[in-house]
């Protein structure tokens, strides 16, 4: 592996930008270049990033750029995409969406990126699904962030429920980072015990019922947050310079972001969230968790809502 840890972020709004001050404050490359279709704004980001410098612990190449960069960057990063119209269905938002990365998949491609692509505009797993199609890259090099943040939301909550340290919670978000996710409790543990059966343990002190609570306080996280501050992007670039670091360390560690099943929990040709094992070559396994019959019904409604989005996509 070369030295020099190059990322490319296409998109330099909140997203992007989140993704990038995180980048920076954590080290986490040595040279970051700046895409964005309203190249001034670009500029102006790589100069407010840069400014930081002299107050980091980095030595970060930072500036504005073009697709020719891409052809030695480790990863593209794509945060850019148009908001949803008053009245605009989700497919049409689809379909501007797919418009804008047929402008931005094909050039990186060109440059002869051969790098990981790491999508995160919404709806993320259809759009890293696009972005596998016009890339015809391997699947393991295209990856959506899916429920990544969201099973971080679900850690949290849990710590603070249970008063234990999140990084002892395992438990996930699955499938359609969206509406349809859910959460297989019967995989939900601390440390190794399963959360299921501390609150049958419990004698009422932890109730099963307070994890539908959660499960709704996860799914609604986003919305709650978009009421109050009109989007979220601090989180998603912090779950991304996770993946990020996890690529570059070469860490096999277990994120679940979107990847295109290919049998995996008898499902083909969808991208969804699901426990990963991530390192330098992107998705480098997928871990099945042993769902019940009702987790498995879950995982399989959100697959099918997931293709039938993608299928309704003229390219
Ligand atoms: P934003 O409007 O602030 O930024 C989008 C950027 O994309 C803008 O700077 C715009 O100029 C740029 N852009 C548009 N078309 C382009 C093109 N053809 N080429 C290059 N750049 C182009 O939006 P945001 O708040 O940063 O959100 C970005 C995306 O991230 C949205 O789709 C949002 O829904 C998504 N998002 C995902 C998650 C997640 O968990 N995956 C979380 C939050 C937001």
């Amino acid at each position: 592996m070369k030295d020099n840890r190059k990322v490319v972020i296409v998109g330099t709004g909140f997203v992007g930008m989140s993704y990038a001050y995180a980048l920076l404050n954590q080290n986490a490359c040595d040279e970051l270049v700046l895409i964005d279709i309203d190249k001034k704004r670009a500029e102006g980001e790589a100069m407010d990033l840069n400014h930081g410098l002299a107050f980091s612990g980095s030595h970060m190449r930072i500036y504005a750029g073009d697709y020719s960069d891409c052809s030695d960057a480790d990863i593209v990063a794509i945060a850019a995409g148009v908001a949803q119209k008053p009245g605009e269905s989700r497919i049409d938002l689809l379909q501007r969406n797919t418009a804008v990365f047929n402008t931005i998949v094909g050039p990186v491609v060109k440059s002869g990126f051969n790098g990981i692509f790491l999508i995160a505009t919404n709806p993320v797993d259809i759009m890293a699904h696009v972005t596998k199609t016009l890339s015809s890259f391997d699947r393991s090099k295209v990856i959506g962030t899916g429920t990544t943040l969201d099973s971080a939301r679900l850690r949290y909550l849990l710590g603070e429920y249970f008063k234990v340290d999140p990084r002892n919670v395992h438990a996930f978000v699955m499938g359609e980072h969206g509406d349809s996710e859910f959460i297989p409790w019967s995989q939900a543990y601390i440390a190794t015990k399963p959360v299921m059966q501390i609150c049958a343990e419990s004698k009422g002190r932890y109730c099963s019922d307070n994890m539908k609570a959660i499960t709704q306080e996860v799914k609604n996280a986003a919305q709650r947050i978009i009421e109050a501050k009109k989007a979220t992007y601090y989180g998603i670039g912090m779950a991304m310079v996770r993946i990020t670091k996890a690529i570059f360390g070469d860490e096999s560690s277990v994120l679940t972001v979107s990847t295109m099943l290919d049998g995996e929990y008898g499902r083909h040709g969808v991208y969804a969230g699901v426990p990963c094992i991530v390192g330098r070559k992107g998705v480098e396994g997928i871990i099945e968790l042993s769902l019940t019959d009702e987790e498995m019904e879950q995982f399989n409604k959100s697959c099918d809502i997931l293709e039938e989005a993608y299928s309704g996509i003229k390219f």
